[in-house]
Formats: structure tokens, C-alpha cells, sequence
């Protein structure tokens, strides 16, 4: 911009020298002075290409020699000094200088605008990407799967950056493999509570699975669905054994790598209330701990690598390391001893492998199963089946649309691509106030969990 207002004020045939502290500006300038015209799909990609193409229309028109130089910035150059601040002055104008993107016609290329005020000159994709991506996750934490960690997500006990480089994570030494798929798999299962428990298989295979609510293999206390994993009674000694060791293994890990830590370090993780194992019979669903069992990583855990260690490499890979072997714990005592028990109790109904698997050839042409009469209310249990017809919309069509109309402008700020990913900033933007389990019902984009 400073470029440009530079040369529209210049007189005409005259050669110009240009000192600016932005590598970026000089490079783009070079690269399109001698490569000559751009390709319109080159162009489209460029940030900022209608202030670029005024610049380089100005140059043809007034018959201008321009050159660029560096000077490095922040250096105490007067005058880069006072470049610095009219920039910074003008970055808060009520009213930005707006090329007006008709006077290229003879280009004709077809642009997109926002919210017709201007026209979005740069990579349409990336920049659609942040407004979308935002879409996709609240479309996921509205999930009524998700329900029994609604408060979590709304108090912010869950990070998403680390939550998503956990379920990404690979300790293999292939990038892909089937052990690994069916790992990342499981995972995404765990976490989004559509993991196949008892009562998911009974929705999938009526036939095959006693008709009403099956209660929990290893309590019979409760019916055995995704919510129940964690909370069970037997489940507790287990959930108190693994925090105790985590506890124990997390401060052994940052006295290692930290040279922060200290004494305070033990009381520090002593008093996170992840690690508090005072609970009586089963864990509460509002201990961090249940997020854990759903491969959620709790903000407890990631404050600690947080604060101790500072390089951001180092900290995510001590993280992984440390949360893989948590987690294969978690795995081995609740999960898989789950999964156990549910296999022998499967087998004394002799329920098989084979028999899900043809299932679907089997009953294809016989009636429906007559309802579950004592099945409880549909609206607990994740369903495929709409009992509405589904009309389609535009995406991410919901009912009764933003409460926040400036989420979106929060969202697409620039700011969010120089400092990082939108999630990093999720806590801050206040998700309540958004359309946060506005509505429930709305099932179509149901466990999407992609928050790239
Ligand atoms: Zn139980």
C-alpha cells in the first residue's frame, strides 16, 4: 500500500528508488518485473494482486524506473521509523483506501467479495478455509454424540491443538500402515463416543443383540453406551492407578528437559485437578480424567508442558511420548479389558464375527425388526435413522443462524494467519457465545472431527 500510494502521487517519466524493510514486497516486485505478466491463476493466488496490479499499471502509465532496496527494519532508521507508524496509524482508518477492482476490466477475471464491500484478493482457498474450518468445528461440538462432554468444551477444559496432534499422531516408522489406520481410527472413535459399545451394535444389528436397554458388562449398573466408559465403577481403581503414575512420570519428564523445574513443580502438578484422585467410587463425569478416557487431551495436562518447556518442537514431542504411553495404559485397562469382557458375554448369545459380518446379506430382504418397546428415549442414543425428511440446504445450513454476526470477522482477521492457527485462539473467542448447542437435533454433519 505504501508502495502503491508512492507511486500514484509521482509525476509522470521519472525514476524512483523505493527503501522498504519488507523482504516479501521486493521479491514479489522482482519476480513479476521480470517474468513480465502473470497468469490470472497466479494471480488469483497473490496477496493483495489488485494492489499489485495498480502498481504495475501505474509503473506501465507513467513511463516509471522504480527500484527497490532493503533496509532492515527495526534498526532505528528515521525514516523506516515513520514508515512503521503511518503504517501502523493506518491499519485503524474508519474507512480503508479500497481499489476498486472494475478498473480491470480488460483482465477479466472473476473475483469473490465479502459481504459485497470488497473483493477478496488472495488465495480464495485459504482464505475460505478459515471461516470454514470454524463451521465444521461447531457443527461437531453441537454433535449430540458429544453431549456428555458439553460442559467441558463450553468451560474449555479440552485442547484442541494438542487433541488434534494426539490423534494424529504416529509412532511408527511408516507413514501409513493398517496397524496405524486402525489406531488413528479407534482413536477418532474414542473421542467422538461413537466407539461400537453394546448399545451402538444394537442399533446396527437388531437381530443379532437382545432387544432393550443392555446394561454395562462390568457394572450392571448403567447401559452400556460410550458415556458409560470411565464412569463405571470398575472402572475407577484403574483411572486412580493411571493419574497416580502419570502424576509421578509427568514431573520425573519436566525435571529432565526443564531447567525450570524446581520444587514447586511437584505441588504445581499435586494441585491440578487432573491429577486430583480423591473421588469416591466412580470418577465424576467433570473430572478431566473422564476426557482423558476419551482420548480428549484436558488443558490441565498441556498448562504444564506450557509453562516448563518453551521450545514449541521439543514440547509437542515430549507431549506425544508422554501421552502415548498414558494413553496405551488407558487402553489396555479400560478399553480392551471392556472389550473383552463384551466378547464373552457375545459369545454365550453366540454372537460372532462372521454373523455381523454377513448380517446385512442375511437380513437384507426380510421386514424391518419390530420396535424396541423398551427401549429408552431415542434422543440418548447416537441414530442414523431421520424420522424428518432431510431437506437439503446450503452447507452448514442450521436453524435459526449466528447469534454472533461478528464471529466471522473475528474468525477471518488477518491476525490469525500470522500468529498461528485459529484453534489457538479458540479459548478466547467464547464459544457460548457463538451457536453453541443452539441446536441438537441437527445431525447431517454428524462427527466430522477435522480441525486442521
Ligand atoms: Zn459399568
Amino acid at each position: 500500500m505504501g508502495i502503491l500510494t508512492a507511486l500514484i502521487v509521482s509525476p509522470f517519466n521519472c525514476k524512483i528508488n523505493i527503501y522498504t524493510d519488507s523482504a516479501n514486497c521486493i521479491t514479489i516486485f522482482n519476480t513479476r518485473m521480470l517474468s513480465g505478466v502473470a497468469s490470472p491463476r497466479q494471480k488469483l493466488k497473490q496477496s493483495n494482486f489488485l494492489i499489485w496490479d495498480l502498481i504495475f499499471f501505474l509503473i506501465e502509465e507513467k513511463q516509471l524506473l522504480v527500484s527497490l532496496y532493503k533496509v532492515s527494519g527495526h534498526s532505528n532508521n528515521p525514516y523506516n521509523d515513520e514508515a512503521d507508524l503511518l503504517a501502523k496509524a493506518g491499519a485503524h482508518v474508519i474507512e480503508p483506501i479500497i481499489v476498486n477492482h472494475k478498473f480491470f476490466v480488460k483482465h477479466s477475471l472473476g473475483f469473490i467479495s465479502w459481504n459485497r464491500l470488497h473483493v477478496v484478493d488472495r488465495n480464495v482457498r485459504k482464505w475460505a478455509d478459515n471461516v470454514i474450518q470454524p463451521l465444521i468445528f461447531n457443527s461437531m461440538v453441537n454433535n449430540k454424540a458429544l453431549s456428555p462432554i458439553k460442559q467441558h468444551i463450553i468451560d474449555g477444559d479440552i485442547d484442541w491443538t494438542f487433541t488434534n496432534e494426539w490423534l494424529n499422531f504416529n509412532d511408527q516408522d511408516v507413514p501409513c500402515n493398517a496397524k496405524l489406520s486402525k489406531q488413528q481410527g479407534s482413536r477418532i472413535k474414542k473421542c467422538n463416543f461413537i466407539y461400537p459399545t453394546i448399545d451402538i451394535q444394537q442399533r446396527n444389528y437388531p437381530r443379532l443383540y437382545p432387544i432393550g436397554s443392555i446394561p454395562c458388562i462390568e457394572c450392571a449398573n448403567a447401559r452400556d453406551d460410550n458415556t458409560h466408559v470411565g464412569l463405571c465403577e470398575e472402572h475407577s481403581i484403574h483411572i486412580k492407578n493411571i493419574l497416580i503414575r502419570a502424576a509421578h512420570d509427568l514431573h520425573d519428564l519436566i525435571m529432565k528437559n526443564s531447567k525450570d523445574g524446581n520444587s514447586i513443580l511437584e505441588e504445581t502438578i499435586k494441585n491440578i485437578s487432573l491429577f486430583n484422585t480423591s473421588f469416591v467410587d466412580a470418577l465424576p463425569q467433570s473430572h478431566p480424567g473422564y476426557l482423558l478416557i476419551h482420548h480428549l487431551v484436558p488443558s490441565d495436562l498441556t498448562k504444564i508442558f506450557i509453562i516448563y518447556i518453551n521450545d514449541k518442537k521439543l514440547r509437542f514431542s515430549l507431549f506425544s511420548k508422554f501421552f502415548s504411553t498414558l494413553m496405551s495404559s488407558i487402553d489396555a485397562l479400560i478399553w480392551t479389558r471392556r472389550a473383552s469382557l463384551v466378547k464373552q458375554w457375545e459369545s454365550t448369545l453366540s454372537i460372532t464375527k462372521n454373523k455381523k459380518r454377513f448380517y446385512r446379506k442375511r437380513h437384507k430382504n426380510r421386514a424391518p425388526p419390530p420396535p424396541d418397546p423398551g427401549a429408552p428415549d431415542h434422543n440418548l442414543s447416537p441414530s442414523r435413522h431421520y424420522n424428518s425428511r432431510h431437506f437439503a440446504t446450503i452447507p452448514y445450513y442450521r436453524d435459526g443462524g449466528f447469534n454472533d454476526n461478528f464471529a466471522h470477522i473475528r474468525w477471518t482477521t488477518s491476525n490469525y494467519l500470522h500468529s498461528g492457527h485459529w484453534t489457538t485462539y479458540r479459548d478466547n473467542i467464547g464459544f457460548n457465545n457463538i451457536d453453541l448447542f443452539l441446536t441438537l437435533q441437527n445431525s447431517f454433519l454428524k462427527n466430522v472431527f477435522d480441525i486442521r
